[in-house]
């Protein structure tokens, strides 16, 4: 609607994919308007709080099609955006802006101040410099197009008129524009926590709050895939990479359950029930004189096995030639398909994201612009996307966010 040659554009949100995508559309074309409208009283809060204050913004993984693995929704999706922009794009960004970034063993990259500031800061700076307009308390209302364009409605009753328009608010959550969203034709999936912490109160974990098993399998029974990695025995449960993932992979199947479900855990990670057994076999043969307290077939912590021997009816000074079957039956089973009854969740405090939003084929993720309206594009977690733990819910908002403000200003 606005009748001028400069074109004016609006981002809703002062969030990571509002700021790329602003920044984007500016730096590209330096005649456009380019505002970002930010509902609270400051920018970027997730950033600042991200990574436990580190801000894990990538992680590195350079090729698309493993890249889209890490995302129970907009894998397939998001692996042509990566073609666009990933991480090694987001990695030459930083740099050219003087910030940084160093991998961790697990493939995280933070920037090499390990501070969410320093990105805070890059983005403040950057956004000045290409004199996008920073408003803040201004909560997007209502959503009307008006001929080419939008006339947008805010919280304290301001109004604006522009051509394009970049939805970048977030969780939908509780959103309340989540209907002016729905208003203009669009479909939202169902919301669901994702990247969360498992309840689970058992004498066998008991007192071992703090050890990690580097390598467990973790399963949804009855029949989720397997996760394997880092799991933490909690206060309240279990928490680690492989559970977050596990909640990422199953967010919406728990959520159903509401958050009452059993999982078997694998402490020796991919080892088969048969390859134990032989390893025992070996034990018994070998240190048949030799406490099995004190040998321990596998990479797990000394007081988890002396509390799955114990709880396996296995005494203290037992050795490996007095083992009888019916145990080491038992002992098989809780090392290797140890069954816990979940009751609840505990949100993870380093990093969560919600699953749901705008429906993905809805959006050509060529331009992230809308194939219901010509001129709205959508960036970040109001999409129906999210990744698991690791960075790549941050390459998600950064390659959203560059794609759909290039498309803006052209
Ligand atoms: C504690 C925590 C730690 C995290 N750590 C990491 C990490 O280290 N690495 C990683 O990859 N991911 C991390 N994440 C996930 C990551 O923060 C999100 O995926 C990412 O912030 C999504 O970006 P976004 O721009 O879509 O949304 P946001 O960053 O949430 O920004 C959306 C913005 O829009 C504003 N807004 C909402 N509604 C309106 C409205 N109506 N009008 C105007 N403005 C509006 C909001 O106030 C907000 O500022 C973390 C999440 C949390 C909660």
């Amino acid at each position: 609607m606005p009748s001028d040659s400069v074109k004016k554009i609006a981002v809703i949100g002062g969030g990571a994919a509002g700021f790329f995508a602003a920044i984007t559309a500016a730096e590209s074309d330096p005649e456009a308007e380019v505002t970002v409208y930010e509902k609270g009283n400051a920018f970027l809060t997730k950033v600042k709080v991200s990574g436990g204050g580190r801000c894990n913004v990538t992680h590195s993984c350079f090729d698309p099609t493993e890249l889209a693995k890490r995302y129970p929704r907009g894998s397939r999706e998001l692996r042509g955006a990566f073609h666009r922009w990933q991480p090694q794009n987001t990695i030459a960004w930083f740099a050219e802006r003087g910030v940084t970034l160093k991998t961790e063993p697990d493939g995280r990259m933070f920037p090499d101040t390990d501070s969410s500031q320093t990105i805070i800061d890059c983005f403040m700076k950057a956004a000045r410099d290409a004199g996008i307009t920073l408003r803040k308390g201004m909560p997007l209302k209502t959503i009307a197009v008006s001929g080419n364009g939008f006339h947008l409605t805010f919280g304290d009753g301001s109004e604006a008129a522009v051509d394009k328009l970049c939805i970048a608010s977030g969780s939908l959550k509780a959103s309340p524009l989540t209907s002016a969203i729905e208003n203009l034709g669009h479909s939202i999936e169902p919301l669901a926590p994702s990247l969360f912490s498992f309840n689970v109160t058992d004498p066998r974990t008991e007192g071992l709050a703090g050890l990690s098993v580097q390598s467990a399998t973790v399963r949804a029974l009855p029949k989720s895939p397997p996760q394997t990695g880092p799991v933490l025995i909690t206060h309240r449960g279990f928490s680690g990479p492989a559970i977050l993932r596990l909640s990422a992979w199953e967010a919406r199947t728990l959520q159903a359950q509401d958050y009452r479900f059993e999982i078997s855990i694998n402490w020796l990670g991919n080892s088969r029930p048969e390859q134990l057994r032989s390893t025992l076999a070996s034990l018994r043969a070998d240190s048949g004189k030799a406490l099995i307290k004190n040998r321990i077939p596998g990479d797990i912590p000394r007081r988890l096995w002396e509390r799955l021997t114990e709880i396996s009816g296995i005494s203290p000074e037992t050795q490996w030639s007095q083992l009888p079957k019916e145990k080491e039956n038992t002992l098989i089973r809780e090392l290797t398909e140890g069954r816990f009854e979940v009751q609840g969740k505990t949100t993870n405090k380093e990093e969560f994201v919600t699953c749901g939003g705008v429906r993905l084929k809805e959006i050509d993720f060529r331009s992230m612009e809308s194939r219901l309206v010509p001129g709205l594009h959508f960036a970040g977690e109001c999409l129906d996307i999210d990744g698991i733990t690791g960075g790549f819910n941050f390459q998600a908002a950064w390659t959203g966010g560059h794609i759909a403000g290039l498309a803006m200003i052209t």
